[in-house]
């Protein structure tokens, strides 16, 4: 028996090949369970065969474990590749979907039916979690199931020396799913012609929708500003900044700066948007002034068809959604929603069943760190090191991910979003239930946040209730340190720094800046960012303004005359009196010890945002405003509440001195500092060592290192994140680790 990620990925025909090779007869067969393989052969024989599978397996595969039982079998006088049957055991994972390989973009030239085929695949690439009903992998759980094989994609379907033997998604021109154009006017099919249209749409500065992988993009010249700038004005309210597809590794190097791990993971099957350095600009409204561009290269075969007639060698490829609204899958949606927004659409017959955006990662401490986990990882399971069996985990709000337990493998949901209007909660629902087929998965657990308002917490109250199941609270940063330990394997307990916007604390107040002694069953509250009120509420995380003016109200007071600070002459007298106001009857001003909330002022302060255009704009402007090689930072005191007052008199110094855009490096300086002065406070007082990092401010690249040069010079050891996010993504991976220990499963 073979377990792991071995389904989906041309393993069968592998051990197929493999065991004609060595002479051996048998059978092998896809189970729930894994991949199972019976057969006849001497040890040595048998020894040699195993190995070879460790060794020559699929690319896209990863093999867990492989079981050897002998036994005395049946006489086979061949060997043979038999037909699924339903186990019932341990579900083996579902692969995710993998990049077009090479083999394949040949054949869009060379092979007679599949010339410019745009949805040729083969066994080592192709959909899989994107077009997956249910399990086991077979094509009639898939959305191929309504085009039935012509009879040359069935015969080398059925032949095992062929590379698309037993390829679930396999098809041609003459029988697979096609492409279409679509806009107000025409209907185009043919795929030169349609290409043709896209080429002149694009360099024409308009712009399209295009159905992808697991969802519709859309599209238009990198380099044309008036369009980006058109297209961000049409999808409404958007003005993230946009990621770009390039032609390929050679014209990405022209714009970004990518090192060899960035390249490596830019080219990988998975084909991740990176987080770059920009080398030359593109046009300015695909990243609206800050240093880095969101790169990836392309997976599709009509991305690599599409760029043969581009004259551009960059398009904004922005996930295809309104506002906060999930990115559309369903081509009625496309043309009910995206046509309106886009100058065309070009769609294709082959229904995606799970939905999934693409992947972010960054570069960090030399490592590729997940920041967005959905295509191409999802729904790859992630090794606890605790027994998980039976545990539905809800997640957090923002940037929601679930996460289901089988056995000791936490299976985390793609990248859902944030949790607060309909189209994202019934994205979230529906998710749940396909997770609950695809993996065989009944809840007997449930475990949320401790905030009552989430729309997660009301889904794991609703489900524990109607199943009568128990129902397991997990504190927001409890959970964050103990995602990060999960992920690391660490369980003893620990020194845990938990940094991010928000999250609910057990005094009901918003927690965020946290330092914690912490294992997976609790945790003790060292120290703590000072107390803000948040004039507003939400709307003082939208106005970062109004909390610069909180934190300096709170530590001077009257005394400050605002108007001498260049930040609050752009404010309306109106909106600051009101605001002012508010803090002084105490109005709408709930208290925050989040350090996004720091950030946000301390952006605001050196002008760099005043309000908020997309969630963490304040943070990520503060990071690409950092001058480096400074080593200056504000002074701080650190004790059981950590107060920022002389940080702040010297950032109203720095103004007044003209040194405004030394802000940015001092401030992320006093930060790394402030965590090695309390880290080194926890450990005479705890003899801890190990110190764990987790929440949405350590995807700040500049902070993140720093923090880990100076502890790691201390002789701390430090876990961050690699494979599970830092952010809110990653809380449902804690929520299930908690949730463990506290009921008490034993591995
Ligand atoms: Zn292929
Ligand atoms: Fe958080």
């Amino acid at each position: 028996m073979i377990r792991g990620l071995v389904q989906g990925v041309g393993f069968r025909p592998f051990i197929y090949r493999l065991a004609c090779r060595h002479g051996l007869s048998g059978v092998v067969e896809n189970r729930t369970d894994g991949v199972s393989v019976i057969i006849k052969g001497d040890i040595k024989t048998v020894d040699r065969f195993s190995n070879d599978i460790l060794e020559k397996a699929p690319p896209a595969s990863r093999i867990k474990s492989i079981e050897v039982n002998p036994r005395m079998i049946e006489e086979f006088d061949s060997f043979r590749i038999v037909r699924s049957s339903n186990s019932e055991e341990i579900t083996t994972e579902v692969s995710p979907d993998i990049a077009v390989c090479d083999d394949c973009l040949e054949d869009l030239e060379n092979d007679t039916e599949r010339i410019n085929y745009p949805l040729v695949n083969c066994t080592n690439c192709g959909p899989r979690f994107s077009i997956i009903r249910a399990i086991p992998y077979d094509r009639f759980n898939t959305s191929m199931v309504v085009f039935p094989m012509c009879e040359r994609c069935e015969s080398e379907y059925r032949d095992i020396s062929n590379r698309r033997f037993h390829a679930q998604p396999v098809a041609c021109n003459s029988c697979g799913p096609q492409y279409y154009y679509s806009d107000c006017e025409t209907r185009i099919s043919g795929i030169e012609k349609i290409i043709a249209k896209t080429a002149s749409l694009i360099s024409a500065g308009k712009s399209v929708a295009l159905k992808g992988t697991g969802g519709y993009h859309l599209m238009c010249d990198a380099f044309n500003n008036e369009a980006v700038s058109e297209l961000r004005k049409r999808k409404q309210r958007d003005s993230k900044p946009f990621a770009v597809m390039f032609r390929d590794i050679s014209s990405l190097r022209q714009y970004c700066h990518a090192g060899k791990a960035e390249q490596e993971q830019l080219l990988s099957w998975q084909r991740p948007i990176v987080i770059l350095r920009q080398k030359r600009p593109l046009a300015e409204e695909v990243s609206r002034g800050l240093n880095t561009t969101g790169a990836m290269l392309p997976y599709m075969p009509f991305h690599y068809m599409m760029f043969r007639y581009l004259k551009t060698s960059a398009v904004v490829l922005t996930s295809g959604n309104l506002s906060d609204d999930p990115v559309i899958t369903a081509d009625n949606s496309a043309e009910k929603y995206l046509m309106p927004v886009a100058d065309g659409l070009i769609g294709y017959d082959r229904e995606i069943v799970n939905r999934s955006d693409d992947s972010v990662m960054r570069l960090i401490d030399n490592k590729m760190v997940l920041i967005r986990r959905s295509r191409g990882f999802v729904p790859g399971p992630v090794e606890t090191g605790l027994w998980v069996d039976g545990i539905f985990a809800a997640g957090a709000e923002q940037k929601n991910t679930f996460c289901i337990g089988k056995g000791n493998q936490a299976i985390m949901s793609q990248h859902i979003g944030d949790l607060k209007n309909f189209a994202t909660h019934a994205f979230y629902s529906e998710s749940a239930e396909r997770f609950g087929e695809l993996f065989r998965f009944t809840p007997q657990y449930m475990v949320c946040d401790l905030h009552p308002l989430y729309l997660s917490t009301l889904f794991a109250e609703q489900m524990a209730e109607g199943r009568n199941i128990p129902l397991i609270k997990v504190q927001h940063h409890h959970a964050h340190i103990a995602s990060c330990m999960a992920e690391n394997k660490i369980d003893e307990k620990v020194i845990g720094i938990s940094l991010d916007g928000t999250g609910y604390g057990r005094d009901g107040n918003i927690w965020g800046g946290e330092f914690f002694v912490a294992d997976f069953h609790g945790f003790e509250r060292f120290a703590h960012f000072d107390y803000v009120p948040l004039p507003g509420g939400d709307r003082a995380v939208a106005e970062p303004w109004r909390t610069a003016c909180s934190y300096l109200r709170k530590y001077f007071g009257d005394s400050i005359d605002y108007y001498s600070i260049p930040l609050f002459r752009k404010i309306d007298d109106r909106d600051l009196i009101l605001v002012l106001e508010m803090l002084e009857k105490k109005i709408n001003s709930p208290l925050s010890s989040g350090a996004g909330r720091l950030f946000d002022a301390v952006a605001a302060l050196a002008g760099l945002c005043t309000v908020a255009s997309f969630d963490s704009e304040p943070p990520i402007r503060l990071e690409s405003a950092v001058k480096k090689g400074v080593n200056l930072k504000y002074p701080f005191s650190a004790g059981e509440v950590i107060s920022f007052a002389d940080m702040f008199d010297e950032i109203l110094r720095d103004i007044k001195n003209d040194q405004t855009d030394m802000i940015p490096v001092k401030f992320h300086n006093t930060i790394s500092n402030l965590i090695l002065e309390l880290s080194e406070k926890m450990q005479k007082e705890t003899g801890i060592k190990k110190v764990v990092m987790s929440g949405g401010v350590f995807q700040n690249r500049y902070l993140l290192e720093r923090t880990l040069m100076l502890l790691r010079k201390a002789g701390f050891e430090v876990f961050t994140h690699q494979i599970i996010p830092s952010n809110d993504g990653g809380i449902s991976v804690g929520q299930i680790a908690v949730a463990s220990k506290t009921i008490g499963l034993c591995v």
